[in-house]
């Protein structure tokens, strides 16, 4: 078999941990049953399963089991939470606000609630990405019933800051909810410490598996109030109706948990091979870093690089190493990523840049490999340029 390429793309998916798989096992074929199922042993061994795995979530995060909503992903977590809040309150407002540099998940629900006569603001961003908190505190109004900001960027890795914009939304009144997706098992999360009313998880960008995430909602100081997108059986309190995925909640706990215990380790080696690939890019020169390197995750390294093609780039490097330019989600399209431009990087750079998404099987053999090879890619390119 010929050898497949280095996998360096963890902000778009990541495998599963083999530990996930075998904690998953069991719920397919021998405790099948549906945990809303009171009747019988099959419906509560999925029950307690479930119960289980929630329990351990909820505390992962400093919540309760009662605050959080299985969904199928972050997608459908940051749908709830926004259109899911406008609807609750729009008698109390019709102002959001978010961030130019969001996951498409959380801009187009926005984008949709604007069509159906919300009001809402994007506010722009530091050229290192980071949302100036001042910014934040001008854009809130006596209408604004939401403020949106995701805690950790899927495409540059920055890390806003979740405390600080916590406590301005709780001292103004305005709920904060922060798609989680890409910080979960990274960084620590406490939504009680950090005044987060709702959050967005999803399991398969921690070597879970995928179709499964959750959205935290807050139960109390405020009660959160949420109008169900999704209605039918009545299941996560009638917050979220469908049969519950036994097998994938149980291996979104599982994987949450092993990313938890091993986080301090686990980060602190990422940071080294975060290191090693930026040293050989710093050292080759017209290289741009795309964020802000100590306020970000540490399995994240954007650059923009000077004198060649993006996808001349990718085409040569991609028999060694699986990586993407800008987002997985905006791939098929030629125009330049939104965030990129947010940090006012121009079309050239924006375009001609990498993102390397670094992960748990990731040894520093393959960065090396990588390093070399993309630099001895853009030195051809460099000079077929002129
Ligand atoms: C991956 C991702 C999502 C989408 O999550 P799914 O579980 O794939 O729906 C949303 N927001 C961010 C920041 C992400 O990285």
């Amino acid at each position: 078999m010929s050898q497949r390429p280095i996998y360096l793309d963890a902000h778009a998916t990541t495998p599963m941990d083999q530990r996930v798989l075998e904690a998953m096992l069991p719920y397919f074929i021998e405790s099948f049953g549906n945990p809303s199922t009171n009747t019988h042993v099959y419906g509560w061994e999925a029950s307690a399963a479930v119960k289980n795995a929630r329990e351990k979530i909820a505390k992962i995060i400093n919540a309760t089991p009662a605050e959080i909503v299985f969904t199928s992903g972050a997608t459908e977590a940051n749908n709830l939470a926004i259109k899911g809040v406008a609807e609750a309150y729009f008698n109390q407002g019709k102002h959001i606000i978010t961030v130019a540099t969001e996951h498409r998940a959380v801009l187009d629900p926005c984008a949709y609630l604007a069509t159906l006569g919300f009001e809402v603001t994007y506010l722009p961003v530091q050229s290192d990405g980071l949302l100036d908190l001042e910014t934040l505190l001008a854009a809130i109004r006596e209408d604004t019933i939401l403020v949106s900001v995701m805690a950790a960027n899927n495409e540059i890795g920055v890390l806003q800051p979740l405390a600080e914009i916590g406590a301005i939304c709780h001292q103004r009144g305005v709920l904060f909810h922060s798609d989680a997706a890409q910080a979960i098992a990274k960084i620590p999360l406490d939504v009680s410490a950090m005044n987060i009313d709702l959050m967005s998880l999803t399991a398969h960008k921690i070597y879970g598996p995928k179709g499964i995430g959750a959205l935290y909602v807050r139960r109390r100081d405020p009660k959160v109030k949420l109008a169900a997108q999704i209605q039918g059986g009545g299941q996560e309190k009638g917050r979220r109706s469908g049969t519950l995925y036994t097998p994938q909640i149980v291996g979104f706990a599982k994987a949450l948990e092993i990313g938890e215990s091993e986080m301090e380790t686990e980060s602190a080696r990422l940071l080294q091979l975060k290191q090693q690939l930026w040293s050989m890019f710093e050292s080759l020169g017209g290289i741009h870093l795309n964020g802000n390197f100590a306020q970000s995750l540490h399995n994240n390294l954007n650059i923009s690089i000077e004198g060649v093609n993006g996808s001349a780039l990718l085409l040569g490097l991609q028999s060694v190493v699986a990586v993407s330019s800008g987002s997985a989600c905006s791939a098929e399209s030629t125009a330049p990523s939104h965030v990129l431009t947010a940090l006012g990087r121009d079309e050239k750079l924006a375009q001609a840049s990498l993102r390397f998404g670094l992960g748990r099987f990731n040894t520093p053999e393959e960065i090396a490999t990588v390093g070399k090879t993309a630099i001895a890619t853009i030195k051809s390119l460099r000079q077929a340029n002129g």
